[in-house]
């Protein structure tokens, strides 16, 4: 699906560069999780780690970050706050995406057997339109007491969002694409993305197309959600779709989003949460970020090693059930790592 890459990803010796972006809250140590189980794998990749400090107002972290990541191709990112409410500092997780035209962000809404969930068997696979829409970052008090965001909706993305969603659903097997809008109230903005979205759906037939407006999407995710296959929608709908589908299936600890443009990949925690309530204490769920380092293995293309990470997840949450607070269980984080790492030395899942 991703176009051919003309910057190829970095491998030194056999073995990747990754650029390593812990971010702050459970950041970190998630990423300390990942290294952990990366080392017991055998996953032939070296971490290159950016700290962000996110009360800096400068952007000097941020623009090593951006080359790093333009250099190896690839990264693994937490959430990076953004602490100053001064209107002049901007999120520096949109400026990455932005700067790196990462314009698809999409998350696998899978249900794990054996977690406590609202909703079981959910399958859905949410694609987003990731460097625009209202997140444009485009506000300004035009006279005192009126603020005016500009959502920005253009021609080009909406294309790439589509054209990105369809060839996805015929590569892997999916049937259906619904396009979330509110095309009824913002009749011009979210007119095009799903005036868009039907004009290359007509060139799926293969593919069943509809659409939904985003409030009743909300009500039929919760109520039905099997109805749904792959959803594409602008950006904001996105980050709250996203939100309300992990909840279905078991909160924010679980899930991975991947993030892409032509060039450059990114794989993050599906829900994009700092946690810095839950840092520091051994609690939180450590599987959210493992999943990305999965999903970045198989971009790097060392599918054997994510097998194997992905296999001891699976033993450890749907079969052992050692499962953190936010699954309603009493294990710590380092459980449940412990518990992974057991697994991958057992020789019966080894690749
Ligand atoms: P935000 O970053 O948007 O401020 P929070 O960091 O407050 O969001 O996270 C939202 C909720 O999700 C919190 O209740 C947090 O504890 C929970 N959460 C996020 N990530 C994890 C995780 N890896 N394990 C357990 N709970 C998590
Ligand atoms: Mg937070």
């Amino acid at each position: 699906i991703r176009k051919s890459s003309p910057i190829p990803v970095a491998l030194y010796g056999g073995r990747n560069a990754v650029s390593m972006l812990p971010g702050g809250g459970i950041g970190p140590e998630l990423m300390n999780y990942v290294r952990e189980v990366f080392k017991y794998a055998g996953a032939p990749v070296d971490f290159e780690v950016i700290d962000i400090d996110p009360k800096s107002d400068e952007n000097a972290g941020l623009d090593y970050a951006i080359t790093s990541i333009k250099r190896n191709g690839v990264a693994i990112k937490g959430n990076i706050e953004t602490k100053s409410e001064s209107a002049g500092v901007l999120s520096r997780n949109v400026a990455i995406r932005n700067e790196l035209d990462l314009y698809v962000n999409i998350l696998h809404c899978k249900s794990y057997l054996g977690v406590p969930a609202r909703q079981k068997d959910i399958d859905i696979v949410i694609i987003r339109q990731n460097t625009e829409g209202e997140y444009a970052m485009l506000e300004h008090e035009s006279v005192d007491g009126v603020v005016e965001s500009m959502k920005i909706v253009t021609e080009t993305n909406s294309v790439r969002v589509a054209r990105f969603a369809f060839e996805w659903a015929k590569r892997n097997g999916r049937k259906k694409i619904t396009t979330i809008h509110k095309a009824n109230i913002m009749k011009l903005s979210d007119g095009l993305f799903l005036d868009t979205s039907k004009k290359i759906a007509a060139e799926y037939p293969e593919i069943e197309h509809n659409d939904m407006i985003i409030d009743n999407c909300c009500m039929q995710l919760v109520s039905k959600p099997h109805q749904f296959d792959v959803m594409i929608m602008t950006n904001l709908y996105g980050s709250i779709v996203s939100n309300v589908v992990c909840g279905l299936i078991g909160g924010a600890g679980l899930l991975s989003g991947r993030n892409y443009g032509d060039h450059y990949a990114v794989f993050e925690p599906g829900t994009r949460n700092t946690g810095t309530a839950i840092s520091g204490k051994n609690i939180a769920n450590p599987i959210a970020m493992l999943s990305a380092s999965i999903e970045m293995l198989k971009h790097l293309g060392h599918f054997q090693h994510a097998n194997l990470i992905q296999r001891a997840i699976e033993k450890t949450i749907c079969e052992d059930k050692i499962h953190t607070p936010d699954l309603g269980g009493t294990a710590k984080s380092t459980d449940v790592i412990q518990r992974i790492i057991d697994h991958i030395l057992q020789a019966d899942i080894r690749p």
